[in-house]
């Protein structure tokens, strides 16, 4: 892991890359890191199922011709700009590659001018990095919504994965907070990214081999929501991913909780509490993953999920019927439906019971299983594993607790990085 030290000096290093060495830093960025613009580059970790892997996140620039109420980098609001050019971006890349600081790269950007200027600086970025330079590694970028259809294709065919900001989950609520954007133009792109990952994994599943030069998106889409920006209710964002899901060629959804920026129309609306940011991925999780179905999450009457428990306790206390579970005898399916066991905890309960007898919490914990939270809604050849009853089990934790210290700084727009 990078101390913070490190990180900075990696980053001048970095920064210095964007410029020839002979010519120096143009004056266009040496104020960069004052003009908050190319702060954001940063190094991330990430661990897609395995070792860890460095990307390298590059905000192209905060300059912005749009309006968007809830941005810091808007069109209105009084702020230094800055951009880096497609070959800087490549050089700054290219050269914490071959340190072997990072291993990937994140590009997204404001939108300077209009959508079809910066979708080709977009473009001419991933060609210089496939195509000059050979990068055959992992690159997210973030689509900008209103192109021409041939870059949105051009733009996925060079990418790993493509990430669209939807920002609100319908189209009123969405011309509320950016007047520029429209739903329609972004979910047309979306289906545009869409088919073309289709096609792709279904030629490769078909044999054809992969070019890794030209993934055509294969890692699949992203898709965010500011939340809490627009009154729209987390059950209206979880219905919206569902079926935006369900089309198929989708990694995950991204929320980002609307946080007020100083200088911007929302500057005095209310900050969505991080705690709504963290369920709703929770929700999201238990969709993609855990088999759940879109009506089978439980919301408060607001319309949102509860903020004390998360959605699977909230389920399983809406389902008493299903509980407790028997430990000798549950399917994996039923096992992770028990909160505190996923479905790797749950694979490995199914798989271990029967070469091993299980005697209590102790043999669980090892397999993964959060017994805190799992014992009281388990038995274990009939007998209860833990004497408190499992609805009183979910009072100890405060919901802080669970979500651990959840904290959002948003220095770019919400979601820049998602
Ligand atoms: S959200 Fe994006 S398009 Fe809107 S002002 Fe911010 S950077 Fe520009």
């Amino acid at each position: 892991m990078i101390r913070a030290p490190d990180l900075k000096q990696k980053l001048d290093t970095l920064m210095a890359l964007a410029a020839d060495d002979r010519d120096g830093l143009p004056p266009r960025l040496r104020r960069s890191n004052e003009a908050g613009a190319l702060r954001p580059l940063n190094i991330r970790y990430l661990r897609p199922g395995g070792a860890p892997t460095a990307l390298l996140r590059i905000l192209m620039t905060n300059a912005c011709s749009y309006n968007c109420h809830y941005c810091p980098m808007r069109r209105d609001r009084e702020l230094p700009r800055t951009l880096l050019k497609p070959e800087e971006l490549v050089r700054i890349f290219l050269g914490a590659h071959r340190r072997g600081w990072v291993q990937g790269l994140f590009v997204t950007t404001g939108i300077p001018s209009n959508p079809v200027k910066v979708m080709d600086d977009l473009i001419q970025a991933l060609e210089l990095l496939r195509e000059r330079h050979g990068f055959a590694g992992y690159i997210h970028v973030k689509l900008v919504a209103g192109a021409e259809a041939a870059q949105v294709e051009r733009l996925t065919a060079l990418a790993s994965r493509v990430s669209v900001n939807l920002e609100a989950p319908c189209g009123q609520s969405l011309s509320r907070i950016a007047p520029e954007k429209s739903l329609p133009v972004a979910l047309a792109d979306l289906e545009r990214v869409r088919s073309q990952v289709l096609r792709e994994r279904a030629e490769r599943a078909q044999g054809r081999p992969r070019d890794p030069l030209h993934p055509n998106g294969v890692s699949g889409m992203t898709m965010q929501f500011v939340v809490g920006a627009t009154p729209d209710t987390d059950r209206t964002l979880l219905d919206t991913v569902t079926r935006l899901q369900a089309g198929g060629g989708m990694h995950h959804a991204h929320f980002s909780a609307f946080r007020p920026i100083s200088a911007t129309p929302m500057e005095s609306a209310p900050a969505a509490p991080a705690l709504r940011e963290h369920r709703l991925y929770q929700a999201e999780y238990l969709l993609r993953d855990y088999g759940f179905a879109a009506d089978e999450v439980v919301y408060e009457p607001s319309g949102n999920l509860p903020l004390a428990l998360d959605p699977k306790s909230a389920w399983a206390l809406a389902h008493p019927e299903r509980f407790p579970v028997e430990v000798t005898r549950a399917s994996a399916e039923e096992l992770f439906r028990v909160p505190g066991i996923g479905p790797v905890a749950a694979a490995r309960i199914v798989a271990e019971r029967g070469n091993a007898a299980l005697r209590g919490l102790r043999d669980l914990r090892t397999l993964g299983v959060v017994t805190t939270r799992a014992g009281g809604f388990l038995t274990l050849r009939g007998r209860r594993l833990q004497s408190a009853r499992w609805t009183e089990q979910l009072g100890f934790w405060a919901p802080e607790d669970e979500a651990g210290s959840y904290h959002l700084t948003y220095s770019v727009s919400p979601g820049t990085f998602r």
